[in-house]
């Protein structure tokens, strides 16, 4: 999955938009677009790998999928599944589905648990841990998306190691104290990756997310994969401690 960081580094790329009038919207899908044409986009947000593009009384929703990607003012050979013209610019989207959606955000979205986002509600997020999944994997709940929006594999590879924390450990076990390092440490490690991705430097920012080898003590990687999902971890046994 597209993580949350990627999305707000295409929506920062979109900020000059904010106040221009959409001349006309295609899509390839059988979607009817023509709501968007001479309307002005009041507001860019996002929400997990959502982007929103905000309009007086509806806003699109755009899902950046596994493989999303956006290209302003330039074409990739396969038609854009959806495009948002401009008298002079336009935005292309590929394996992307947008929807239209009335009334605001807010009425869809719980913002304060995207960590990605200023609304983010860290105490929130640890009450949830502890009282709903409490006998669940930390490396599971991480994914919960009813606690954590914006958290794909990087990210929570790269925080349980950080705090040394194994995945299969069961929250109930980690001490108070470790899952709130752990909570900051992933909202501070998704603002890096925003702007690691300005200078193409996510990949160093991995210490052990696919790597072979443990930074530290040298110990070999395992990766775990999640039958269900097909989410992979990246885990130093020597490094990351089970509760
Ligand atoms: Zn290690």
């Amino acid at each position: 999955m597209q993580e949350g960081y990627f999305v707000i580094f295409l929506k920062n790329k979109l900020q000059r938009f904010i106040g221009q009038i959409v001349s006309r919207a295609s899509g390839k899908s059988e979607t009817d677009f023509s709501c968007i044409d001479f309307t002005k986009i009041i507001d860019l947000d996002s929400f997990g790998n959502l982007m929103l593009v905000v309009f007086n009384d509806f806003f699109l929703s755009i899902d950046f999928g596994n493989s999303g990607t956006m290209l302003v003012n330039k074409t990739k050979k396969a038609k854009a599944d959806f495009s948002l013209h401009f008298p002079h610019s336009e935005i292309n989207f590929y394996s992307c589905e947008a929807k239209i959606l009335k009334g605001k955000p807010n009425d869809y979205f719980q913002f304060p648990t995207d960590i990605l986002n200023k609304k983010f509600d860290g105490e929130l997020a640890l009450t949830k841990l502890q009282q709903h999944f409490a006998e669940e994997n930390i490396g599971k709940a991480l994914l919960e998306k009813s606690i954590f929006v914006g958290i794909g594999d990087l990210i929570r590879t790269e925080v349980l190691y950080q705090a040394k924390i194994h995945p299969e450990s069961l929250v109930k076990n980690i001490p108070e104290k470790k899952l709130i390092y752990l909570i900051v440490s992933a909202v501070n490690f998704a603002d890096e990756l925003v702007e690691s991705y300005k200078n193409d430097e996510v990949q160093s920012k991995a210490l052990i997310f696919e790597k072979k080898i443990c930074p530290k003590d040298k110990t070999e990687i395992q990766i775990a994969i999640s039958a269900e999902t097909n989410s992979r971890i990246y885990i130093c046994a020597k490094c990351q401690k089970l509760y």
